[in-house]
């Protein structure tokens, strides 16, 4: 296949949707989307407003960090957010904007040309391995070593547990910066799957042995995904005719604990948007995190008029205000700690 011309219509029809393609495809983005010039804090190296995309980044995608440099383009955006290698990206452009589901994509795939095609076969094997890899070093979160994990949680006042199969404990994770290790925490793994039920990716959140985030720029993260994320959740409790929707992991523990309904977890404001429940579930619950840029309340807005459409009964819970000074948002999660804390 001719990458660079398969690259230059990917990039055609990616102009004028970047901020779709960059807010579904890498949700560390959203911040700095919904205020395009505005500076947000970076989303590799963190601080406390290097980073911004450029004004008209929804025609070409980029943006830049004022420590780690410009990326001129949504690829380069996307490659750097994500760790992720070119191929991969393309891929994953490609295919958000469904360019592969026939036409160039699928005839590009199927003429045999080595390079490109062990390139990308390398990348995804690589992230495919790695997934692997990390699933089967975690531990049970109720067994002596998961002591962080319950920390963790306790230390925001939730008790409730979720399915030792959806949520695990990793002992010592490696936590990379630009590819680079530059430290080994305990860290939390939640298996993330598509709207299917089919395990996609892994969520991180990274610890210290007391309970606290380790004092690292992105304490959370995402694997790269094997398929497609948009849908999907982390499915911490078995669904019933009624499901809660969170964007955390713990604010979805913390609703859990007090209404004791199934809870899934989106992830972030641009999965919650774009979830889709399972058959059999009529009343859909959404806990929606208070933003300062009201990308959580959009993203309930969103998912419920398309609920609706689809005859599910739809309740949204917005925290009541206010934020915090200094915070970015208000989750319910922090409702009840802070409320447990004024009372204490
Ligand atoms: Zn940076």
């Amino acid at each position: 296949m001719n990458d660079h011309i398969e690259a230059a219509v990917v990039r055609q029809h990616a102009r004028g949707q970047w901020f779709g393609i960059l807010g579904r495809l890498a949700p560390s983005l959203e911040p700095a989307l919904v205020r395009p010039g505005r500076h947000v804090p970076c989303p590799v190296h963190g601080g406390q407003d290097g980073f911004r995309v450029f004004n008209d980044a929804n025609e070409g995608g980029g943006g830049i960090c004022n420590t780690c440099g410009p990326r001129r383009d949504g690829f380069a955006l996307l490659m750097w957010a994500n760790d992720w290698g070119f191929r991969v990206a393309l891929e994953a452009v490609a295919q958000d904007l469904r360019l592969d589901g026939g036409g160039f994509w699928s005839a590009a795939k199927s003429t045999p040309r080595r390079a490109p095609v062990s390139a990308q076969h390398r990348d995804h094997a690589g992230a495919e391995s790695a997934l692997r890899r990390i699933w089967s070093e975690t531990l049970d979160p109720y067994g002596r070593e998961a002591l962080p994990l319950r920390r963790y949680l306790l230390r925001r006042g939730i008790d409730a547990m979720p399915d030792p199969a959806v949520v695990r404990f990793h002992p010592a994770l490696g936590y990379y910066e630009e590819r680079v290790r530059v430290g080994t925490y305990p860290a939390i793994i939640s298996r993330v799957t598509d709207a299917a039920g089919q395990p996609v990716t892994l969520h991180r959140t990274y610890l210290t042995t007391d309970g606290a985030k380790a004092p690292v720029t992105s304490p959370k993260k995402l694997m790269p995904e094997m398929g497609t994320l948009s849908g999907g959740a982390i499915r911490l409790f078995p669904a019933g005719a009624e499901l809660g929707v969170t964007e955390g992991i713990e604010t979805a523990l913390a609703v859990r604990q007090r209404t004791n309904m199934p809870v899934w977890a989106g992830v972030s404001a641009a999965l919650v948007e774009a979830f889709e429940p399972p058959p059999g579930v009529t009343l859909v619950v959404i806990w929606a995190d208070l933003d300062r840029s009201g990308r959580g309340a959009f993203a309930a807005n969103k998912l419920r008029a398309r609920l609706l459409t689809m005859g599910i009964q739809v309740a949204v819970h917005l925290p009541p205000g206010p934020i915090p000074g200094g915070a970015k948002g208000l989750d319910w999660a922090d409702v009840w700690s802070l409320k447990i804390r004024a009372a204490a």
